[in-house]
C-alpha cells in the first residue's frame, strides 16, 4: 500500500501530521513518501506541482493531501500559484469522481448554524464530476466583443462543455454509491437554461435505466441550494457538475458545523484517490496548533476504505473519532460551553488513544 504524502502549505503541514500518527497507529504495513505541492514547492522549485511529486503521484496507490495556497501567491501568474498544483494533480490522475460526505455527528449538533432538529442525524454524500465543465471547457480568454450591445468593448468568457461519456460515468458512480446507501440520488441541473444541463438531465436519466432499484430525481440548482439549507434529510446522494458541485459541497459543509470536519476523496476509474480535507490552507490560525485536524484523520479513513481496501480499518478511525468526540474533546473551530478545548495535536494524540 503506496502513499504519496502532500502536505502542502499553511495548516496542511499540521494536520497531516495528525493524520500520519493514526496510520501508523494501524496495524498495518504502508510505503509512504513526502513530497511538496503547492506554495511549498513553487518555493522550493519554481512550480507548484514539480515533476518529482507528480511521478511520486502517479505511482501511488492513493495520495493523501493537506492543503495548498497563501494569499501572498495571490499576484503570482495563473500556472504558479498553488491551487493549480490540485488542478494538475486532478487531470493527469483523471481523478473524476468527487465524494464529500456531509456528516453531522450527534456530539456537534449545536456547532451548526440550523436549528438541530433540522441536521441531528444528517447523512448525505455529495458527488461532484471534477474534471469537466466550465472550471476546463475550451475555448476560455479575453477578446474583443464582436457583437451585442457592448461590441468593440473587452470582454472574458468560459465554455461549459460535457460530453456523454464524462456525464456517463459519474452518473454509474452516484447510482452505485447510492445502492450502498439509501437508494436514492438527486441530480442537480439547470436544464432549464442551459443547453449542457439539459444533455445531462437526459444522459443521467438514461443511465438510471440500469438501476432500477434506486430513486432518481432531478432538481434545478438554485432550488437544491435552497432545499439544502430548508430540510438537507431529504437528500441521500447528490450528483451534479463541477460547478455545482463546488458551491453545494461547501453549503453543505456548513450544515455540519465546521468545515474542519469534512473530508473528501477523489477518485479515477481505477480507485486510485486523492484524500483531503474539504478546507483550505487557513492561513489565518497556520502555525497556531489550532486546526482541526478531524477532516484529515476522516480522509485517511475514506483512503483506506476506497483505494486501499480497508474497511475495518477504515471503519475503526471512524469509530475513534467519534470516541473523541463524545470524550468532549474539541478544537476552537467546534468548541462550545462545557466542552474541553484541545489542539491540533492533542486531538490527534486523542484518536490514536482511542483506536
Ligand atoms: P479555508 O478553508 O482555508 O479557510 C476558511 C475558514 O475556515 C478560515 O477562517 C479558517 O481558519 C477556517 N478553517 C479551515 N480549515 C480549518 C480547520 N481544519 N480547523 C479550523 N478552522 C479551519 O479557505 P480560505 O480562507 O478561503 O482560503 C485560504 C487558502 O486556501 C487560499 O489560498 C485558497 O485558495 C486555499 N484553498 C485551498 C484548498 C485546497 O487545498 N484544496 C481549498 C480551498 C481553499
Amino acid at each position: 500500500m503506496k502513499i504519496a504524502v502532500l502536505p502542502g502549505d499553511g495548516i496542511g503541514v499540521e494536520i497531516v501530521a495528525e493524520a500520519l500518527k493514526v496510520l501508523r497507529a494501524l496495524d498495518l504495513k504502508f510505503e509512504m513518501e513526502t513530497a511538496p505541492v503547492g506554495g511549498a514547492a513553487y518555493e522550493q522549485t519554481g512550480h507548484p506541482l514539480p515533476e518529482s511529486t507528480l511521478n511520486l503521484a502517479k505511482q501511488a496507490d492513493a495520495i493523501l493531501f493537506g492543503a495548498v495556497g497563501d494569499w501572498k501567491y495571490d499576484s503570482l501568474e495563473r500556472q504558479f500559484r498553488p491551487e493549480q498544483a490540485i488542478l494538475g494533480l486532478r487531470k493527469h490522475l483523471g481523478l473524476f469522481a468527487n465524494f464529500r460526505p456531509a456528516i453531522c455527528y450527534e456530539q456537534l449538533v449545536g456547532a451548526s448554524s440550523l436549528k438541530p432538529e433540522l441536521i441531528a442525524g444528517l447523512d448525505i454524500l455529495i458527488v461532484r464530476e471534477l474534471t469537466g465543465d466550465i472550471y476546463f471547457g475550451q475555448p476560455r480568454g479575453r477578446r474583443i466583443a464582436s457583437d451585442g450591445a457592448f461590441a468593440g468593448a473587452e470582454e472574458a468568457f468560459d465554455t461549459m462543455r460535457y460530453t456523454r461519456p464524462e456525464i456517463e460515468r459519474i452518473a454509474h458512480v452516484a447510482f452505485q454509491a447510492a445502492r450502498k446507501r439509501s437508494k436514492k440520488v438527486t441530480s442537480v441541473d439547470k436544464a432549464n437554461v442551459l443547453e449542457t444541463f439539459q444533455f445531462w438531465k437526459d444522459v443521467v436519466t438514461q443511465v438510471h435505466q440500469d438501476y432500477p432499484d434506486v430513486e432518481l430525481e432531478h432538481m434545478y440548482v438554485d432550488n437544491a441550494a435552497m432545499q439544502l439549507v430548508r430540510a438537507p434529510k431529504k437528500f441521500d446522494v447528490v450528483v451534479t457538475g463541477n460547478m455545482f458541485g463546488d458551491i453545494l459541497s461547501d453549503e453543505a459543509s456548513m450544515l455540519t458545523g465546521s468545515i474542519g470536519m469534512l473530508p473528501s476523496a477523489s477518485l479515477n476509474s481505477k480507485n486510485q484517490g486523492l484524500y483531503e480535507p474539504s478546507h483550505g490552507s487557513a492561513p489565518d490560525i497556520a502555525g497556531k496548533g489550532v486546526a482541526n485536524p478531524l477532516a484529515t484523520i476522516l480522509s485517511a479513513a475514506m483512503m483506506l476504505r476506497f483505494s486501499l481496501n480497508q474497511e475495518e480499518a477504515a471503519q475503526r478511525i471512524e469509530r475513534a473519532v467519534q470516541n473523541v468526540l463524545s470524550q468532549g474533546l474539541r478544537t476552537p473551530d467546534i468548541w462550545s460551553e462545557g466542552t474541553k478545548q484541545v489542539g491540533t495535536a492533542q486531538m490527534g494524540d486523542a484518536v490514536v488513544k482511542a483506536l
